[in-house]
């Protein structure tokens, strides 16, 4: 029995939740963020992870540990907890990175979980092969043999109390993404990162990144934390949340900072070309860009850092508090605004919006339209679906107006919506915030939802009336239908 995630509340796919690591001692809250820590150089020292930005769980790489002169018997004298001065919840890396980097690397999975077992890491993780991208079907599906293998080893392993990760490849590749994430869920093992997607994020291929987090996704069950392996920016957290993912982790705060790069939700900026900061946090309150620029190396760079620190841990908490409110894929749809590519993140997610609508929940706040994508969204879906659960006779008015008594049933439908039983009307999301110029795309779903009903319904005659609805929508209404324009009798 998996009894270590717990889920709180849904939002589309995403979930407040609770990770107990026994070893550690400590319940981390989810989605969360760990801080990649380099054992050899901590541009913000683990204590001040803990003290100043509340980090509950960071990651580091217990390959670099192992194969370090320095490191590797004070890790196994004291233990990482004592040589990185933190005592929150420690993950470790096991140089999967290293051998995709370059090609080998010169321990077996069994040396490398029993090393983490000893240097007491309290989350440990298998050598998998990382599969790049959009490679051949016959190279995906070998590799994925063999990380399966090393699964399978490390479920075997005895490593006491430590969490093991199985971590999920397959390329771009759905159907392989998928049965990797049903073995690795039938392993028995306790975390699932998404492997392998960081030249996805590199190269802003945020649709296809949603695919294979989706993918993943159905093959996993509901208790199951996931784990994106390697996504640091925090433009694309919401995204990923709503998707289904619970913890990142973040080289990308050091590793910016070391090129001058600035973080925002929006975006990178480069420090050399900034006036202003557009932040609150402590840093840029203190400081502006110019002084930045005049300050040492060494300095600059861990200011930038501890402000990408501050705008990651603050995006996660923006996340924590929408998926409370109900309003995550609002968030999501504000964040794809940023750039086009992750507006095609977010298109891709929205065909996946029958997946979501699984976890999503029934009543929220108010559902605001703000954007073509809103037509889209898991709540819409979901009420077409259900359309089948009303049983319909005679004559049926469909109206955007009053009632009419000429009619046995006067129903509402309020586009980007199908049509609606007026008791429902009090109900979430019945009672959405639509702009008064609405767009095509509202229309054309709600027409969408008369078809449906009508083919529900093939007996029951049906009227629409409506105000000037645009062609394009009128056009997907069904011949069956009698439809009339109200405003103009
Ligand atoms: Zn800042």
């Amino acid at each position: 029995m998996r009894d270590h995630f717990e889920v709180g509340r849904y939002d589309a796919a995403g979930r407040l939740g609770e990770l107990t690591v026994p070893r550690a001692g400590v319940t981390v809250e989810t989605p969360a963020l760990m801080p990649v820590v380099n054992p050899h150089v901590q541009t913000v020292a683990p204590s001040t992870l803990a003290s100043e930005f509340g980090a509950e769980i960071l990651i580091t790489n217990s390959y670099i540990l192992h194969g370090s002169d320095e490191l590797r018997e004070p890790a196994l004298d004291e233990g990482l907890h004592d040589l990185l001065d933190f005592s929150g919840a420690i993950m470790t890396d096991s140089g999967s990175f290293q051998l995709a980097e370059y090609g080998d690397i010169d321990v077996t999975t069994e040396e490398i979980l029993d090393f983490q077992h000893r240097i007491g890491s309290d989350i440990g993780t298998p050598i998998d092969i990382p599969t790049p991208p959009d490679v051949d079907r016959a190279r995906a599906e070998r590799e994925l043999a063999t990380t399966q293998e090393r699964i399978e080893t490390a479920a075997e392993a005895d490593v006491g109390e430590m969490l093991v990760t199985a971590p999920m490849q397959g390329s771009t590749d759905p159907d392989l993404r998928e049965a990797a994430a049903e073995h690795a869920h039938g392993t028995g093992l306790d975390v699932f990162p998404i492997g392998a997607v960081v030249p996805l994020m590199n190269e802003y291929r945020y649709a296809d990144l949603a695919d294979v987090v989706a993918a993943c996704k159905r093959g996993l069950g509901e208790d199951a934390p996931v784990h994106l392996f390697g996504a640091g920016h925090p433009m694309m957290f919401a995204m990923a949340v709503a998707l289904g993912c619970d913890l990142f982790d973040s080289a990308a705060y050091a590793l910016y900072a070391r090129d001058g790069r600035y973080l925002t939700v929006r975006g990178t900026e480069h420090l050399d070309d900034m006036d202003y900061f557009p932040c609150h946090c402590p840093v840029c309150v203190e400081h502006t860009p110019a002084d930045l620029r005049g300050a040492s190396d060494e300095d600059s760079e861990e200011l930038l850092a501890r402000h990408n620190l501050h705008v990651t841990y603050g995006e996660i908490r923006t996340i924590k508090q929408a998926i409370r409110d109900g309003d995550l894929v609002e968030l999501v749809d504000s964040r794809a605004r940023a750039h086009p590519a992750m507006l095609d993140g977010y298109r891709t997610l929205l065909d996946h919006a029958a997946q979501l609508e699984r976890t999503d929940r029934i009543a929220k706040d108010t559902f605001f339209h703000c954007s073509t994508e809103s037509a889209r969204r898991p709540e819409v879906v979901r009420h077409h679906q259900r359309l089948d659960r009303f049983a319909l006779s005679g004559d049926v008015l469909l109206t955007e107006g009053e009632r009419d008594e000429g009619y046995d049933e006067s129903w509402r439908v309020d586009p980007p919506f199908a049509p609606y039983p007026r008791e429902l009307g009090d109900a979430y999301p019945f009672t959405a915030e639509v702009p008064e110029r609405l767009d095509r795309q509202a229309y054309e779903s709600a027409a969408d939802g008369i078809a449906r009903l009508a083919e529900l319904n093939p007996d029951v005659d049906l009227t629409l009336a409506h105000f000037e609805w645009p062609a394009s929508a009128l056009d997907r209404v069904p011949d069956a239908v009698t439809v009339r324009r109200l405003g103009e009798e």
